[in-house]
């Protein structure tokens, strides 16, 4: 009996060390010195819209980025249940997270059904403290969507309390205060979104547009558009398609802020730059030297 118990306990001591390789692995990733970025968005599809060429971009320099939708999407107007269209949603927005190299999380609430109440404010401390953020990335309270605008809300709420180890101190709170910033929009009143940062997307474009392919439910079945995209069946001309639109929209991102494109690049390459994804430093939050934003927490500029 004796030989046989020591056997089975080196093969369960084994079996333990398997099973939790995996998650030293994950440890010894999660302590290493490189940024740890959070975008969030209130449905699945804005943070990849917004952000996710320099996504891509931090990725490829070993940083982690997260990819959140505060709602689950759910009142879009596709084929099925509300449950059928939020599972499909959150399926496209975790492979669009794996094209582009970074991670993607969907909170369970109901699209259009977002506030910046004090439940919800609990839960984006949570979520921001849980992946550690060094940077903080959100849309701007003045924007066309009540969902939009309550995440603006409900980031600026979370701005001083992620910190704060008294608040859910369920979640180890952060031990520095992130950097909080805006993403692009076009929205005029109050005033408009001025930009500290234009991250130039033409090294990342495919895989940008890669990403949003597998978002299909609504880059190419969104209805009432002035253009309708190919069938599903026909993938080159989705892609085409897709590339077209896009190339339009990032090209116009970067024109709009040539300047701040030529600040950052020098003159050659800032003139040169096609598409661009654009970035505004928050008031709120940790308020970094113009030079630590532009070589250490946007690390893009100088071997560009
Ligand atoms: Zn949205």
């Amino acid at each position: 009996m004796a030989p046989i118990f020591h056997k089975m306990k080196y093969i369960l001591l084994n079996l333990t060390v398997l099973f939790l390789l995996p998650f030293v692995h994950l440890h010894a990733e999660e302590d290493d010195d490189k940024l740890r970025i959070i975008v969030i968005g209130g449905h699945p599809d804005d943070a990849e819209y917004k952000a996710g060429g320099t996504a891509v971009k931090w990725a490829k320099l070993g940083h982690h980025v997260q990819l959140v939708s505060a709602t689950n999407g759910d009142v879009s107007d596709r084929k099925g249940t509300r449950e059928e269209v939020a599972a499909r949603r959150k399926a496209e927005v975790e492979a669009c997270a794996r094209k582009l190299g970074v991670s993607a999380r969907v909170l369970d609430i109901p699209d259009g059904e977002l506030m910046p109440d004090l439940e919800t404010r609990k839960l984006f401390v949570r979520v921001i403290r849980e992946w550690r953020a060094d940077i903080v990335i959100g849309h701007r309270a003045s924007d066309y969507h009540p969902d939009h605008r309550a995440v603006a809300q409900l980031i600026q709420d979370c701005s001083f309390l992620v910190t704060a180890s008294r608040f859910c101190p369920d979640v180890p709170a952060l031990e520095s205060m992130p950097v909080f910033l805006f993403s692009s929009d076009n929205f005029t009143t109050p005033r408009p979104f001025e930009p500290d940062i234009a991250v130039a997307l033409d090294e990342v474009f495919n895989q940008k547009l890669d990403g949003l392919h597998e978002i299909e439910s609504q880059v190419y079945e969104r209805r009432g558009g002035t253009s309708v995209a190919p069938p599903a069946g026909d993938e080159k001309a989705r892609r085409f398609w897709l590339k077209i639109r896009w190339s339009g929209r990032q090209r116009k991102e970067a024109y709009k802020y040539r300047d701040l494109l030529v600040e950052l690049y020098g003159e050659e390459k800032g003139r040169t730059v096609q598409f661009a994804e654009t970035f505004e430093l928050s008031q709120y939050g940790r308020q970094p030297k113009p030079t630590e934003l532009r070589t250490k927490l946007f690390p893009f500029f100088g071997a560009e």
